[in-house]
């Protein structure tokens, strides 16, 4: 959204309402005194001629970076207007006689001035009154057009200005008598503001009734500010050079210069500001991808360690068996059939960590909650004996199915399951009971709850125990809660934990509902 097709909010419509306002105030302040002779400010035109030359460049150079982006032929108009305009300043101010005196154009008459300031008068709305016309047509094609447009737009311009300058010059005796002897406007000069007001009236409406973006706003404030600079030197000071009311119009045509400049600086500041936000967001996302990833390889790891680990010591004891005076087969054949199902749990977990943000619907099923339960805990029942752990189930025999993928929800268990053992480890006082429970909600959910009597959650750990790699063990990686946390997710559900009573953790999650489970399927399950 750029100023010159953004639509004006209601702010900036009152604010270009107010301006008008003071620029109108001002003018009556002025009126008064308008006629009175600012005596020797005559030099002042060439700093004034300088700030106006300025504006209106760096105006229109900013408009034709606008025109090489957005390939508007309205804005590569509304730029040739503001070169035209400030190139043909620049003979203007050069045939001031003080001027002419020191460094102007020698051949300037006394019909000069006022014939450039003439063409400038009619030509900038004539350009004006193009770019009006031209805002709804399509964009210019892109490629090497462009910045042929832009060149040539800018060499011609010159060459224009040049020409006309010459004219006047060249044809002296042929200008029509703008000003008389006493340097004071005549009749013929009042075709001029004529014409140009007739001009900007109809600009006013075009872009008052059809303007339909900020730029179009801001160039109504310009037409507004141009009229009120004609009415002062033409009609209020009587075109009566370097009089108040003839400076004040000079200052109306400074301001009018600027207002399109201060609007595209603003918008340039706050594009460059925006992009500096959407960069700092851009990063973040990245650095928030990349600690995914990085849970990711640790969870890979620390996954993939525990199988592993499990079928070295199996490959050792296999070994040992088979290294006996007598061969003991039978259990080198049990190792070798514990190391094969180590090796098949590491492949389902490799699979289930690849598919963990896979929504694709074959990875997923209908699950029976209360069989995965058990299976898990089937797998930690020696640990629980080692640990001298008590496990307890309450698995609600109504519960309905819930459609996901099954290891990845094994996975969840199994690790909630070994953090409850972990948690339990360092407790000597009371019993260490382990117990999982499953409940049916109504809002169509199934909600798994797995409780403890460990060490508990501190309440400075609330907050980060689903962050990566947050871990209070000594062989911990901080993984297993943040990546049960975006399977869970990525089913819709959700995992949260909450204190036990009289000690201890409880981790619940929630999984929506599938189907309402068949009672033959869940009396096979149990
Ligand atoms: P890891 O088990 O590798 O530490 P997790 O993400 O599974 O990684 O757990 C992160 C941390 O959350 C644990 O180190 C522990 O401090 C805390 N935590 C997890 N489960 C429990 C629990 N049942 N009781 C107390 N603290 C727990």
């Amino acid at each position: 959204m750029l100023v010159s097709n953004s639509p004006p909010n209601r702010e900036q419509k009152l604010f270009a309402l107010g301006v008008v306002a003071v620029l109108l105030g001002a003018m009556l302040l002025v009126a008064p005194f308008a006629r009175n002779r600012l005596e020797g400010s005559e030099p002042m035109v060439l700093a004034y001629t300088a700030a106006v030359f300025t504006t209106e460049m760096i105006t229109a150079a900013l408009l034709l970076s606008l025109f090489a982006v957005q390939r508007s032929p309205a804005i590569l108009v509304l730029a040739i207007a503001y070169l035209y305009s400030g190139f043909m300043a620049v003979p203007w101010a050069l045939s001031f006689p003080t001027v002419v005196a020191s460094l102007g154009l020698a051949e300037a008459g006394q019909q000069t001035t006022a014939s450039i300031a003439a063409m400038r008068r009619i030509g900038c709305p004539l350009f004006l009154l193009a770019y009006a016309m031209l805002r709804r047509s399509g964009e210019v094609p892109a490629g090497r057009m462009v910045p042929a447009m832009i060149v040539g737009s800018v060499a011609a311009v010159a060459v224009v200005v040049a020409g006309v300058t010459w004219t006047i010059l060249g044809n002296q005796d042929l200008l029509p008598v703008f000003v008389d002897e006493g340097r004071r406007i005549t009749h013929v000069w009042m075709y001029v503001p004529i014409v140009a007001l007739a001009l900007y009236a109809v600009l006013i409406v075009l872009l008052g009734l059809f303007g339909r973006s900020v730029l179009d706003l801001c160039l109504l404030v310009v037409i507004c500010a141009l009229t009120i600079d004609l009415v002062l030197l033409s009609f209020v000071s009587a075109g009566l050079q370097f009089s108040v009311g003839w400076w004040a119009g000079r200052l109306y045509s400074l301001a009018a210069a600027s207002v399109v400049l201060i609007v595209l600086l603003a918008e340039a500041a706050s594009l460059s500001a925006r992009l500096a936000r959407s960069a700092a967001a851009e990063r973040r996302a990245h650095e928030d991808r990349m600690v995914t990833l990085q849970a990711f390889s640790a969870a890979v790891a620390h996954e993939i360690n525990q199988p592993l680990a499990s079928m070295v010591t199996n490959a050792d004891a296999g070994l040992r068996w088979l290294a006996r005076e007598r061969p003991d087969v039978e259990e080198a054949r049990a190792a070798l059939t514990r190391i094969a199902r180590d090796g098949h749990r590491a492949g389902k977990v490799v699979e289930g960590i690849r598919t963990t943000f896979s929504k694709r619907d074959e990875d997923r099923g209908q699950l029976n909650i209360n069989q995965l339960i058990r299976d898990v805990l089937d797998c930690y029942r020696d640990e629980c004996r080692a640990a001298h752990v008590v496990m307890q189930t309450e698995l609600d025999p109504d519960l309905p199915l819930v459609s996901g993928n099954r290891v990845q929800i094994e996975q969840i268990i199994a690790n909630l399951v070994t953090n409850a053992i972990d948690a339990m480890r360092t407790v000597t006082d009371g019993e260490r009971v382990l117990r999982v429970t499953s409940t049916a909600m109504s809002a169509g959910e199934v909600v798994v709850s797995v409780a403890d009597s460990g060490i508990g959650l501190p309440p400075a750990h609330a907050d980060r125990l689903f962050q990566p790699f947050f871990t209070t063990k000594p062989n911990g990686l901080g993984v297993g809660l943040t990546v049960s946390r975006l399977i869970l997710e990525a089913h819709g559900g959700r995992l949260w934990a909450s204190d036990n009573a009289p000690a201890g953790a409880i981790f619940h999650f929630a999984l929506p509902c599938a189907a309402r489970p068949a009672p033959f399927a869940e009396e096979r399950a149990r």
